[in-house]
Formats: C-alpha cells, sequence, structure tokens
C-alpha cells in the first residue's frame, strides 16, 4: 500500500493544542501532533476532530502541510469534564458529518483516540465503511486494578469491552497493556498491535559532555524533577513523602512541573502535604510548562521521578532518558522495559514512599557517575518516525483485511 492515505483521527475529549500538564492533557497530545506531523511528511493527509477550546475560536485551524485540526462547537460543552461528555457524543457525531459533508471529505482510515472517541469513531465507521482503529490510552479496567479507591463509570468498562469487540485493531503502547488485553481480544478476535511512544531526540539531549559535568558539579543542592497531571494516578505525593526520608546531608530539591493551578484542589493539598512534613523551600512548584521549554527543565535537573500508579506509557520516562538524566520510576508503562538498574534508574515498589527515597538516592548517586550518552542510547530505538511507520502499518494492515472481506 503505496498511495497516500486520508486518515481521520479523533481526540473528541482533549485537543490536542490544548495546555500540557493540565486537566486531561499530557501524553496522547504530543503524542498524536507528532503522529500526524510524521504522518503527513510522508504525504498522508490528516484531519483531527477535537472539541474547540474556547467558544469562538476558529473552527479550523492549518497545522503546516496536510494536517487540519478541526474544532467542533457543541454549545455548552467547552468547559465540561470528560467524563460527563458522553451524553453529548452524538452531537460531535453530527458536526463531524455536518464538516464531512460541507467539505466533501472521505477518509481511509478513522484513527480513535480514547474511549470517548471511539463511541464516536465506531458509528463513523458504521456510515464510512472504513476501518477503525482505537488507542485507548487508557482503559478503565487497568486503573482500577491500579488503585483501589479509583471509581470509574461502568458504562465506560461495558463501552470499552464492546469497541474492543467491534473494532478493526487497537493500539498499545507497551508490552506490559498488549498481555494484559489478550485475552478480551482473543476472545473478540481484534488485532493488538504494540505501537510504542517516542521521543524527539533532536530537543532531548544532554549538554555536551564537558558542560553537562561542570553543570552538574556546581549545581547545589541537586535538583530531582517530576513532570505530570496532578492526578492521584500519578503518584507525586509519595514523590513529596520519599523527599522528606532523604538523606539529610544531600538535602535535594523536588521540583514539580504541571498541575491545573495555585487554586487546584490537587495543589492545595500537596502544598498542605509539603508544610506538613516541614519541605518548605525544598519543593518547587513550576506550574505548567510549555513543551518547548522541557528540554531545559530535564537538563537542570538531576533526576527524574516517575512514582505513578499506573501508567499506559509515560513519556516523561523516554523524555528523561534521552535526555541523558536517570530516573526513578515505579513499574509502570514504558519503564518497565527500558530502566536498566545501574545504567538508567530504578525501580520503587508503587506507593511506597520508603522505597521510592531509596530508588531516588540511587538514582542520585547514578547522576553523578553515569555518562549521560549511556543512558540516553538505552532508548535510542524510540523515535517518531519509526513510530509513524508502525502506525502505518497498522493503517495498511487494517485497510487489506477490508478489502479481502
Ligand atoms: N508536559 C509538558 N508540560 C507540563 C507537563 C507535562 O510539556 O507542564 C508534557 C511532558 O513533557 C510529557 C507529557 O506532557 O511529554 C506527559 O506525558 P506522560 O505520558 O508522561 O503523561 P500523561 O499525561 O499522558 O499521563
Amino acid at each position: 500500500m503505496t498511495e497516500p492515505l486520508n486518515i481521520a483521527v479523533l481526540s473528541i475529549h482533549s485537543s490536542p493544542i490544548g495546555t500540557l500538564g493540565t486537566g486531561d492533557t499530557g501524553g496522547m497530545s504530543i503524542y498524536l501532533l507528532e503522529l500526524v506531523r510524521a504522518l503527513a511528511e510522508r504525504g498522508h493527509k490528516i484531519d483531527i476532530f477535537t472539541r474547540v477550546l474556547v467558544r469562538g475560536d476558529a473552527p479550523l485551524i492549518e497545522y503546516g502541510s496536510r494536517i487540519r485540526i478541526i474544532q467542533l462547537q457543541v454549545p455548552g460543552t467547552e468547559n465540561l469534564v470528560k467524563n460527563k461528555l458522553f451524553g453529548y457524543l452524538p452531537d460531535y457525531q453530527r458536526e463531524i458529518d455536518k464538516f464531512c459533508q460541507q467539505q466533501h471529505a472521505s477518509y481511509h482510515i478513522v484513527h480513535s483516540n480514547y474511549w470517548l472517541s471511539a463511541v464516536v469513531g465506531d458509528s463513523l465507521q458504521s456510515t464510512w465503511g472504513c476501518p477503525h482503529l482505537i488507542t485507548f490510552h487508557t482503559l478503565a479496567r487497568f486503573k482500577m486494578a491500579a488503585r483501589q479507591d479509583h471509581v470509574e463509570n461502568p458504562l465506560r468498562v461495558e463501552e470499552e469491552s464492546r469497541l474492543l469487540a467491534r473494532c478493526d485493531g487497537v493500539m498499545v503502547a507497551t508490552a506490559t497493556e498488549r498481555d494484559q488485553l489478550a485475552t478480551l481480544a482473543e476472545s473478540a478476535k481484534t488485532p493488538v498491535h504494540l505501537v510504542p511512544l517516542g521521543v524527539d531526540f533532536d530537543r532531548f539531549k544532554p549538554l555536551p559532555d564537558a558542560v553537562e559535568k561542570v553543570t552538574r558539579s556546581r549545581r547545589r543542592p541537586p535538583v530531582i524533577l517530576f513532570v505530570g497531571r496532578f492526578d492521584p494516578m500519578k503518584g507525586v505525593d509519595t514523590a513529596v513523602k520519599a523527599l522528606a526520608l532523604l538523606d539529610e546531608e544531600i538535602e535535594p530539591e523536588l521540583h514539580l512541573v504541571g498541575g491545573d493551578s495555585p487554586e487546584s484542589e490537587a495543589e492545595v493539598r500537596l502544598v498542605s502535604l509539603v508544610d506538613d512534613l516541614g519541605l518548605q523551600g525544598r519543593v518547587r512548584f513550576n506550574g505548567s510548562v510549555d513543551h518547548q521549554r522541557m528540554p531545559e527543565m530535564y537538563r537542570q535537573a538531576d533526576i527524574v521521578v516517575v512514582p505513578s500508579y499506573y501508567e499506559s506509557f509515560g513519556l516523561v520516562v523516554l523524555e528523561a532518558l534521552a535526555s541523558g538524566i536517570p530516573a526513578a520510576v515505579t513499574p509502570t508503562g514504558i519503564a518497565v522495559e527500558t530502566i536498566i538498574p545501574d545504567l538508567n534508574g530504578y525501580f520503587a515498589a508503587i506507593g511506597d514512599s520508603r522505597s521510592l527515597a531509596r530508588a531516588m538516592t540511587d538514582a542520585l548517586a547514578l547522576a553523578r557517575h553515569q555518562d549521560p550518552f549511556l543512558i540516553r542510547r538505552s532508548v535510542q530505538s524510540y523515535d517518531w518516525s519509526r513510530v509513524a511507520d508502525l502506525v502505518f502499518s497498522v493503517y495498511s494492515g487494517a485497510l487489506l483485511r477490508s478489502e479481502t472481506c
């Protein structure tokens, strides 16, 4: 299959151009933008359908050559939290149909991201007759298994099973998720494809060796970096508690990147935890940082901490390692496949601040002597170009199967 494809990418609940690290906007946005850029470079045309961020914003954004972002306007849903969107999905589908009629647009493939988009993609497939592929990004059953206090709408669990059985293929980002889905997918006879995420190696890189060493030795106290949404699944409070347990001689700082606002419930709770533990002055709240500035944030850090309860992938691990800094991680997401103790990081038990403190101490020691370029090399296969090739082969396979049916 060599002809260029017209691809409809659905990301209804979260806009790929939303603010990273806030609300529900995280790795999925990076994935979408990097993937469509790489596909467009190969000649394919991509329309991303998403909801408008601000009422009255332009309905269509030309996002570089061959990529359009269609900002669907369904009144009253602009600021709605994602778990209230289900009832409005038929309205979103109507808006997509309207756009396609007006623009005479048609597609070879529908690629849905997250279950809410997959509900829409499933209906579109019925009318458009083209293959429907789903990347769930997270699955309710796995999130519930990861944290007992995590509540999911039973409707989501049901819908995910229904959609899995009806679609033409599912893409998962880690071997763990592929294995977890295997039984369900086998009984549904749905192909499951392993397609990891990537990292931009031109942007995420260590400083040239000499400068790196000098900068590090001058930097006191050491900096531990956390990057992500302040969602209970990210376990940021475990990182704060672990900081309090670190050897007093080291006294590192914890720099937090992400979070909705200083007034948000999650951040207020974290600030009071910091106060209770007497860590004032050692935890810095940076708020959300533009992704363009993230390479600099990693280069200023000694290590990264990823204390998640669950990750469907965990781009932060790749970004840290590509930048040449070790990571203290829980065994979740891509960390399981990339972290090698004594080479690029250490594992800690989930939700266990004592274990995380040990992993952080070891990672800080490793950061003092390990060659950043060795750490970077450990993730060299995760580039976006390979991701786009894998996704394209999934699209091609689904098209071939649909033609031979
Ligand atoms: N990120 C960012 N600015 C922030 C917070 C996060 O650019 O303030 C980026 C981060 O660099 C990474 C992504 O958001 O690329 C988070 O991806 P990850 O897979 O780790 O988490 P998710 O949010 O998808 O669970």
